[in-house]
């Protein structure tokens, strides 16, 4: 173990991703540390394809291409990352810098930030109505990789919330067909995605639940029970989106010694932990009136540097109100 970090960032989500690049234009030795074969964190993994339109100066973007923007920003420092490495544990030192554990080996640091998000992450499944070939065969799916797989074939969104009132709305303009199925009347999406929703020529059914998905001659049969009732309607679609949520498996994050609310963690309004040095930003994080947004963790992220780089580098004068690259 020979190099000292001053700045250890878990997780190349989004938030990681600018948390490194506001450390970097601090001129701080930072490296990302990734699980996954890639960055970009739910964005990219999740959603590439999701129009994001809440983040501040730019009206829409899909989500792989804020990724790759923020590579671009990114790739102005080059700090190293570090891709399918898995942080397990975080331990101090005598002298106050800490040990991150990896898959890879240890590595040396000053302070660590996490942002980690949810932690490893998988969508909710639906179990027992369908058979699990229809996975493989990519006819029922719980992610969107590319629109182009959609395009032209009669499709059936399955779910209620955000993700799944933007998927029927995205691929209303790629599908030949596009209905959306949730058992409650109301859909929890943003107020004015769910005005869009009613007033496009997606096909709302509720209140009604999934029940049964077979097959005939190469199309899913879908049969729907509505709430509370025995009736039912069986609808003929080529593919099933099913956007029922994700589980999150935060089982690591609990070896940490970290103060947790559930399976966030614990900070205060400087971004800090319980633990000396170690800070946390974006969906990893709460505190009173957190929200798990994209625009959130970007502010929380120049917050958590500042008060890393203040106690690690004390002596150092911390910018005001303005940043500046090339002077
Ligand atoms: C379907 C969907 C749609 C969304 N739409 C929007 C939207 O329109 N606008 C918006 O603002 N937000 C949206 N969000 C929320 C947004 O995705 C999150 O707020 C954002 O991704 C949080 O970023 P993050 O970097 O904190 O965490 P994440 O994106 O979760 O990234 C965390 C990263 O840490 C890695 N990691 C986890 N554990 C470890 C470990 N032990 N070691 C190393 N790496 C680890 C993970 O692999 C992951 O890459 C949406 C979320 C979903 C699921």
């Amino acid at each position: 173990m020979t190099h000292t970090y001053d700045l250890l960032i878990v997780g190349g989500g989004p938030v990681g991703l600018f948390t490194a690049y506001f450390a970097s234009m601090r001129n701080a030795d930072v490296a990302i540390i990734e699980s996954l074969p890639q960055v970009g964190g739910q964005a990219n993994a999740l959603f590439p394809e999701k129009e994001i339109y809440d983040v501040g100066g730019i009206p829409k973007i899909k989500a792989k291409q804020l990724i790759q923007q923020q590579l671009t920003q990114l790739n102005l420092f080059k700090p190293d990352i570090k891709l399918n490495t898995t942080v397990n544990n975080i331990i101090e030192q005598p002298d106050g810098s800490l040990v991150v554990a990896t898959n890879h080996g240890d590595l040396q640091t000053k302070a660590v930030i996490i942002a980690i998000g949810t932690g490893s992450f998988a969508p909710r499944k639906l179990n027992n109505v369908y058979d699990p070939a229809l996975e493989t065969s990519g006819q029922i799916t719980y992610f969107v990789k590319n629109l182009a797989d959609f395009a032209d074939q009669d499709v059936m969104v399955a779910g209620g919330g955000d993700s799944a009132v933007d998927w029927a709305l995205a691929l209303e303009n790629v599908a030949k067909s596009v209905t959306i199925i949730h058992r409650r009347d109301q859909f929890r999406g943003l107020e004015s995605s769910v005005e869009k929703l009613q007033n496009s020529t997606v096909n709302i059914m509720t209140p009604y639940l999934l029940n049964q998905v077979t097959t005939s001659a190469d199309q899913l049969e879908v049969d729907l029970k509505k709430v509370k009732t025995e009736t039912h309607q069986t609808l003929t679609v080529d593919k099933l989106l099913i956007n029922y949520g994700f589980v999150a498996d935060s089982r690591l994050l609990r070896q940490w010694q970290l103060d947790l609310a559930g399976t966030k963690i614990k900070v205060n309004t400087k971004m800090e932990t319980n633990r000396p040095r170690i800070y946390a930003v974006g969906d990893a994080v709460t505190y009173p009136g957190k929200l798990d947004l994209i625009a959130v963790g970007y502010a929380e992220a120049p917050i958590a540097v500042t008060t890393a780089l203040q106690t690690i580098y004390p002596e150092k004068i911390q910018p005001l109100h303005s940043t500046s690259l090339f002077n």
